[in-house]
């Protein structure tokens, strides 16, 4: 089932999510509805909040051409960083329209839960990288233009705002 995605500016944006305790079938049930969610978008990534489940958890697909990959991240961890970072000209399905590039460590190695129970580790490299950190941020509070100045900042968070307004209304 198709969720609807917050929109920047919204508070349950800037909160801490909760990890999960115990998987059940409604939290599976969640993690397929957020993944029907992400690809009717379209996006790559998409975490609980941005549907304002404040619940540790997360999913993502990467593949742009080929078969789908898509991962379901209960409780997700960065593990390790490297020293060497990217830039990846990031987006979000809460600030539509809106692109910004972001530097960030270029690997990470993850841990989480996956929808089986199962403890998984795993190291991403590239734009799957990019998104897992992306998408782990969303669990804390955390927005792609929080990494940027003050000024780029909030021109973005006016311009989101306003598409809000307008979606709103129609
Ligand atoms: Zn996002």
């Amino acid at each position: 089932m198709l969720k609807p995605i917050l929109i920047h500016p919204d508070p349950r944006l800037k909160k801490t999510s909760d990890a999960v305790a115990d998987l059940s079938d409604e939290l599976r049930t969640l993690a397929s509805d957020m993944l029907e969610t992400m690809y009717d978008a379209p996006g790559i990534g998409l975490a609980a909040p941005q549907i304002g489940v404040l619940t540790r958890l997360i999913v993502m697909d990467c593949v742009k051409e080929g078969d789908p990959e898509p991962m379901i991240m209960f409780n997700p961890e960065i593990l390790a960083s490297s020293e060497d970072t990217n830039v990846y000209e990031e987006g979000c399905l809460s600030i539509p329209e809106q692109f910004a590039e972001v530097t960030r460590p270029a690997e990470v190695r993850v841990g989480w839960i996956d929808e089986t129970g199962t403890p998984r580790e795993k190291d991403f490299d590239g734009l799957w990288a990019t998104c897992v950190q992306h998408e782990i941020d969303h669990l804390n509070g955390k927005l792609f233009i929080d990494y940027l100045g003050p000024i780029k900042r909030q021109t973005i968070t006016r311009k989101s705002a306003k598409l809000k307004r307008e979606r709103a209304r129609a």
